[in-house]
């Protein structure tokens, strides 16, 4: 089942590799069974840190600078896309709702700009430390310099 498009889009390989390069690790089409019944699956979930990434192909998911319906046959695909857009928003609160970080990105999205948000949405905020003066940071030891005989001058 390699070739399955709906999992293994393009951009959605390139910010997988991306992040296994950079040391995360995840699962890849795993699907959750939250508590309110509900089967998700992100196309690339951190299970730990409860991070879910979906990429989102512009068409399926009626991206709003790509994603104009197609006017043939929009009988059929209006509606179609209508219904994955509110299945998203139902599968994003039903993440949130159990705990989860939900990550939406466009197949748009530059590769860069995709991985900075998840890494991101990976990293715990953390308040930033209140500056202490009765224990300034040491400064970083010098190698002092090979000694020059200056007096030649
Ligand atoms: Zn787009």
């Amino acid at each position: 089942m390699r070739a399955n498009r709906r999992t293994d889009t393009k951009p959605e390989l390139a910010l997988r590799h991306a992040l296994h390069r950079l040391g995360y690790r995840y699962r890849k089409d795993y699907r959750l069974d939250l508590e309110s019944g509900r089967r998700v699956r992100p196309d690339i979930a951190f299970t730990a840190r409860k991070v879910a990434v979906f990429v989102d192909g512009c068409f399926w998911h009626a991206c709003p600078e790509h994603g104009s319906k197609p006017r043939a046959n929009e009988w059929y695909w209006g509606p179609k896309l209508i219904k994955n857009v509110e299945r998203d928003r139902v599968n994003d609160a039903a993440l949130i709702l159990a705990g989860w970080t939900v990550v939406r990105l466009w197949e748009h999205v530059p590769l860069d700009e995709a991985v900075g948000t998840v890494v991101t949405a990976l990293t715990p905020t953390v308040a930033p430390k209140p500056a202490n003066p009765a224990n300034p940071a040491k400064p970083p030891k010098r190698i002092p310099p090979p000694a020059t005989d200056d007096s030649l001058g």
